[in-house]
């Protein structure tokens, strides 16, 4: 036998195998059991950026190895960090509702399964994308551009949505039966938990929603710290983001003040070398970082002021306010800053 027919013979007797983008969710979970319901081998892929770190509350990522392992597929997590950022920064296809780049994030995360389904030999993508359940990247035009530029064009199996979208490959080399798949499109959930019953899933979680940059107030604050870095924010930055009240105090400043004891923590194990933490001397208050570059005494003041406002500190009077420089205690009599001044430099 010839080394091409050996290699046809064992490409004919080897077991079809998907890669799934794996969210945690319901609709992957499904799309997964459609998948192996099917007889074929499934093997997951799950995506963390730094806006989605499987620890958002929402309950959807933080499920992916107790659902991977249910369904006894093998996952493999990959993260995207500064890459992610820098996509974020300008992406290509721009914002929905949002920060939010879900083309450009999409793109990413179908890469990043193209890769490991090359690397596993794998045959095909499946997703639980459903047709028109997201405004942004579950239309057909934008799967259409998302499988085009990633150069996976009838690679892509939506399990939940197949019978709206055009056969893929694996549909028509008959590794799936079509007939077997799902027509689900639009928001109601109806049939997904129609299908989690047949399948037996106890509980099935709550739709996710979107990730952190979807949240309008954070976008703000995400929005800012691209306008005002000139590369792009550190993943440190970006953690900030996530705590505290934001204020914008110059161009190249910014001020974060903890709303509470977990937040103060947080605060503090994100403190870089060149930040200044602020905290009233003799009152409870809060931890806060002024960050940025150039500080001048009138932003140190004004920052102070912002962290004795938010401290039990009297409003009418000065108080002491610690200030912690490179490494160097120091202190500095402030008034609290008025509640309209310090408003209007909120993010
Ligand atoms: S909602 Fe967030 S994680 Fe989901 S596709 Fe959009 S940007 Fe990406």
């Amino acid at each position: 036998m010839s080394q091409q027919d050996a290699q046809k013979k064992a490409n004919d007797n080897k077991q079809p195998k998907a890669i799934a983008l794996l969210s945690g969710g319901l609709d992957s979970n499904l799309a997964v059991r459609m998948i192996l319901e099917q007889g074929i081998d499934v093997e997951a892929v799950a995506i963390k950026t730094p806006f989605c770190d499987f620890d958002c509350g929402k309950g959807c990522g933080h499920r992916v190895k107790e659902v991977a392992d249910d369904l006894g597929i093998k996952l493999k997590t990959v993260y995207f960090g500064e890459e992610y950022l820098r996509m974020l920064k300008k992406p290509k296809h721009g914002y929905g509702s949002g920060m939010n780049p879900c083309i450009d994030c999409r793109e990413m995360m179908y890469k990043a399964a193209k890769e490991h389904m090359e690397k596993t030999d794998a045959d095909f993508i499946i997703t639980g994308e459903v047709l028109f359940q997201r405004p942004m990247s579950q239309n057909n035009r934008a799967l259409h551009i998302i499988e085009d530029e990633t150069g996976l064009e009838g690679k892509v199996l939506r399990p939940l949505s197949a019978k709206h979208l055009p056969p893929t490959d694996a549909e028509k080399e008959g590794l799936i039966k079509r007939e077997s798949m799902g027509d689900i499109k639009g928001r109601s959930r109806k049939e997904q938990l129609a299908l989690a019953k047949r399948f037996g899933i106890q509980e099935p979680p709550n739709a996710a929603g979107g990730c952190l940059l979807t949240d309008p107030a954070f976008s703000k604050r995400v929005k800012d710290a691209m306008e005002h870095t000139d590369d792009i924010p550190t993943i440190n930055d970006i953690e900030l983001l996530k705590v505290g009240r934001h204020f914008r105090l110059t161009s190249s400043e910014k001020l974060v003040v903890g709303r509470n004891q977990e937040e103060n923590e947080i605060i503090k194990a994100l403190v870089q070398e060149t930040d200044i933490v602020l905290e009233a001397r003799d009152y409870t208050g809060p931890t806060c970082i002024l960050r940025g570059k150039n500080h001048s005494s009138f932003t140190i003041s004004k920052a102070a002021g912002i962290a004795l406002r938010y401290s039990d500190a009297p409003k009418d009077i000065s108080s002491k306010v610690k200030l912690m420089v490179a490494g160097n205690e120091q202190e500095l009599e402030v008034r609290p800053s008025g509640v309209s001044e310090t408003d209007a430099l909120r993010i």
